[in-house]
């Protein structure tokens, strides 16, 4: 007896040191909040909709199941040209937070592997210098201004930029504000509008939600990922900037394209472990 004890406790120490996570089944009791179960967890509101998809955050219903991981993070699914290093650049982290969290020994990675990324560490390489943060990392595909139309083909005003990122990829807030919403609005798809005063940023064609109207964010907090929903010529992210509620350029807010990363030696430090 003795002997099973010890292995079943083996098995159990084993399990617990390969996986650097566990999910958590939470039953909704009557009267909770989203933000009260989140606060309770130490997890953020925007992790318990991105692994629960189908909620509707404000009105939780008595029973119904959550998944909550300990510690707090979101999966992210290896896409076709993925790597640990493009996959770090996107989480605004490091290859080895990446690497620690889901027991990589060596780099490779193939596509449709689910990564746990663990949300303690994204970020260390956001680029503050400026009054907004980039809400995506990857490449402006088109810019704001007059343009043929991708799709209709038609002389039309673009009111933001397009930054190009594979599906799933995060978005961050650009700036700390409330949500004002966060929806479907026809063209854009899934889409959010935060506002921060005298200025609101939006972001469309997500293909996940992850906050909900009034919820307040701060800067860099996780609000959904990347999409292809409405008008959308494939996975981009629609950003703009709506100052006094006129579309302007959403590039003179943010710092330069090349400087969207930053890792300076003291934050990898921080973030190394
Ligand atoms: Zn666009």
């Amino acid at each position: 007896m003795k002997k099973l004890i010890l292995a079943v406790l083996i098995v159990a120490l084993t399990f617990t040191a390969l996986s650097e996570y566990f999910l958590l089944h939470y039953y909704v009791k009557f009267g909770d909040t989203l933000i009260e179960i989140a606060d309770s967890f130490g997890v953020s509101p925007s992790t318990i909709l991105d692994w629960n998809p189908n909620i509707d955050p404000r009105y939780l219903k008595a029973g119904q199941e959550l998944l909550i991981p300990i510690p707090d993070g979101i999966i992210y699914e290896v896409k076709k040209g993925d790597t640990l290093d493009t996959i770090a650049k996107r989480f605004f982290t490091v290859v080895d937070v990446i690497k620690e969290a889901n027991n990589l020994i060596g780099s490779i990675i193939f596509p449709g592997q689910k990564l746990f990324i663990p949300l303690e560490a994204v970020g260390i390489a956001f680029n503050d210098t400026k009054t907004l943060i980039w809400p995506v990392y990857g490449e402006i595909s088109s810019p704001f201004g007059w343009r043929i139309h991708p799709i209709t083909k038609r002389w039309s005003f673009h009111t933001g930029i397009d930054i190009a990122a594979p599906e799933g990829t995060p978005i961050f807030a650009a700036d700390s504000g409330v949500v004002e919403y966060a929806g479907w609005k026809s063209g854009y798809g899934n889409f959010i509008i935060i506002n921060h005063g005298l200025y609101k940023t939006a972001y469309g064609h997500l293909s996940k939600i992850d906050v909900f109207v009034g919820q307040y964010v701060t800067r860099g907090e996780l609000i959904g990922r990347v999409g292809n929903t409405g008008i959308s010529t494939g996975p981009h992210l629609h950003f703009e900037v709506r100052y006094r509620n006129r579309y302007t350029n959403p590039v003179t807010y943010l710092p330069s394209p090349a400087k969207k990363y930053v890792l300076s030696v003291e934050r990898r430090w921080m973030g190394g472990k």
